[in-house]
């Protein structure tokens, strides 16, 4: 049989196996240790992990994870493997948006490959206009950008369009409306299924902890703690640009190798900027995070 790791707690693995193609929450999940060949391969089974299991004790839900199957793109922070996309939303108003968070959590999934749709929420404020503003800018960056009400419901078939059959990791800051998203979405919560759930709450020391949400077929939904800031802290201001969608048509043309696009002359990147095809928010945000990592400490 094969399921896919939802948690995992002091070596054991909660699998959660749907059950003949049916769609959450039908399925079952199994409490499972990995079994001695996997340790033997120094193959560590990481959340978000397709496994093959053996059921041990099907009445008890206890398993065996015996066979990892071949990984997707897995994300560093935190360590999921198979992670299809990002999913991050960022409010109109209430709180507006912070774009320079936005960007350091766009610059890290650059970073890991992982692509991002944007979701600018509360739509149906008064700033829904505004919100069509930062929706069009990232648009023009390359991001899939939505805008999206879960008290009107805008945006979000589309939404859900883009969630099927994929594995989405769900970030953004507290406030936003992520809880009211996710109840929209009707997610089953694959970890709060009776006594399995009580195993893991007595495992568990925090109540921030990542969840996954199976809502429906091969279709899950990782739900991160809201974050307020993001360190950009493996990363050298030299590489910063590169993680710029948008700039790389532009720094080809720049006079530089190596060029920082801040004080160099005859930089393809400033030149856009002043022709308006590159942002200048996320241009200023860019120089902004330049000194940053030019003043981080180096160990
Ligand atoms: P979380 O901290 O990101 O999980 O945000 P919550 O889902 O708890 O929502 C925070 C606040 O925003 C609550 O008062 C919600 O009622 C409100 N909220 C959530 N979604 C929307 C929306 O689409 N429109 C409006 N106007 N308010 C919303
Ligand atoms: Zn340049």
């Amino acid at each position: 049989m094969e399921g896919k790791i939802i948690k995992g707690i002091a070596g054991f693995y909660y699998v959660y196996c749907e059950k003949n193609g049916a769609p959450a929450p039908q399925g079952k999940v199994y409490e499972c240790k990995a079994k001695g060949i996997l340790r033997h391969d120094h193959q560590k089974p990481l959340v978000g992990d397709n496994v093959v299991l053996e059921v041990l004790d099907e009445e008890k839900s206890l398993g065996n994870v015996t066979q990892i199957l071949p990984r997707n793109k897995s994300l560093i922070r935190p360590a999921v493997a198979n992670v299809d996309q990002a999913v991050v939303v960022f409010a109109v108003a209430q709180p507006s948006p912070n774009l320079n968070l936005l960007d350091r959590f766009l610059i890290l999934m650059e970073q890991q490959q992982i692509p991002v749709v944007i979701c600018f929420s509360k739509e149906d404020l008064e700033e829904g206009a505004e919100g069509r503003k930062y929706c069009d800018l990232y648009r023009d960056c390359g991001y899939e950008s939505l805008l999206i009400s879960t008290k009107t419901g805008q945006g979000m078939e589309e939404l859900k369009s883009l969630l099927q059959g994929k594995t989405t990791t769900l970030a953004g800051p507290s406030g936003v409306g992520k809880s009211s998203l996710v109840n929209y979405l009707q997610g089953f919560s694959v970890m709060e299924t009776g006594e399995i759930s009580e195993k893991i709450k007595r495992g568990k020391h925090t109540t921030r902890h990542s969840q996954f949400l199976a809502l429906g077929q091969d279709t899950y939904l990782l739900d991160t703690p809201g974050f307020s800031s993001l360190d950009l802290f493996s990363l050298e201001k030299e590489e910063l640009w590169k993680f710029y969608p948008e700039f790389l048509p532009f720094e080809k043309t720049c006079r530089f190798l190596g060029c920082s696009h801040i004080a160099e002359p005859d930089c393809g990147v400033k030149r856009a900027l002043e022709e308006g095809k590159i942002s200048e928010i996320r241009y200023t945000n860019y120089t902004l995070l330049y000194q940053e990592l030019k003043n981080k400490k180096k160990y």
